[in-house]
């Protein structure tokens, strides 16, 4: 799957995609009825993205991360992640694929807050290569995901947000995944460590690891190559960022999700109500 300039590379037609989701559903049932969180949502992920899910609370960026990261099932609808089915497959299959190839950094999944990190990625690693851990992977995680020495070994909860952030990406990298998924990492730090923590994603897409970055902040989702954004569970635009820095939408997601575009991508229509771009 990857192009011999490096992986970081973005292939589209040459071959398969990342991830393919194909009418993903999902209804969440409460007693007074169901609330519908994704509606027939389709697109494809293709090796080396940085993509941004961007949409107002309560759009569905989570369901979708949850769903993409394999934490949930939908309701209805085709997944495949790197050629896997991800419907019909069993939940234990299931663990062994997300083990081996997804990475997902979630409020869901807090750092033990009485565990120091060195701990947290060597439970981690174990979990994974049960007869072998190695503390240079996790030195080197740690490192990579910018984490000072000082701050291996205290409980997780004497750090500081961004240290917690980064010691969740050191979790998440400790296990080579090829996608890592993040849902709003970076709602509690401050903006010039969050333009930093940007930079490290970068860096890491740069290296190969296709991203999908959930968030409700424009200036987070611009650092992304591709932007998709959601509104009341529905996708209502695919953004693509050129090397001019200038938009381009994808029309395969318009035609397969329903969307009409009006005026170049300025405007579009979704079930007879006319949206303005959200930019
Ligand atoms: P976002 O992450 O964009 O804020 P969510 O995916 O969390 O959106 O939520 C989308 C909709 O689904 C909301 O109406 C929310 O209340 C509902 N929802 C999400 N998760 C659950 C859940 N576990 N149980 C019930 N309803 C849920
Ligand atoms: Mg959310």
């Amino acid at each position: 799957m990857q192009s011999a300039e490096g992986r970081g590379t973005i292939l589209e037609d040459s071959c398969t995609a990342h991830v393919e989701l194909k009418n993903i559903t999902k209804y969440y049932r409460y007693p007074f009825g169901d609330v519908i969180a994704l509606k027939s949502v389709s697109f494809d992920v293709h090796a080396g993205e940085f993509i941004a899910i961007i949409g107002p609370k309560g759009s569905g960026k989570s369901t979708l991360i949850n769903i993409i990261g394999c934490m949930e099932t939908p309701t209805s609808g085709f997944l495949r992640i790197l050629d896997t089915d991800l419907i019909s497959i069993d939940e234990k299959e299931l663990d062994k694929f997300r083990l081996e190839n997804i990475s997902l950094i979630s409020p869901l999944l807090r750092l033990n807050p009485q565990k120091s990190l060195r701990q947290i990625l060597q439970d981690r690693l174990i979990f994974k290569y049960p007869s072998s851990c190695s503390q240079e992977k996790i030195l080197f995680s740690l490192t990579k995901a910018g984490v000072p020495q000082s701050y291996w070994e205290i409980p997780t909860e004497e750090l500081t947000e961004e240290m917690k952030l980064r010691g969740s990406i050191a979790r998440a990298l400790v296990t080579d995944p090829t996608i890592l998924i993040l849902d709003e990492p970076l709602k509690k730090i401050d903006t010039s460590s969050m333009l930093e923590v940007l930079v490290l994603l970068k860096v890491l897409n740069n290296q190969g690891i296709t991203i999908i970055i959930a968030t409700e902040d424009p200036i987070i989702a611009r650092r992304a190559n591709r932007q998709l954004w959601l509104h009341e569970g529905s996708l209502m635009e695919d953004k693509r960022v050129k090397t001019d820095g200038r938009f381009v939408s994808d029309d395969s997601t318009f035609h397969r999700n329903g969307l009409i575009r009006t005026q170049g991508f300025d405007t579009i229509r979704y079930s007879g109500r006319s949206t303005l771009n959200p930019e």
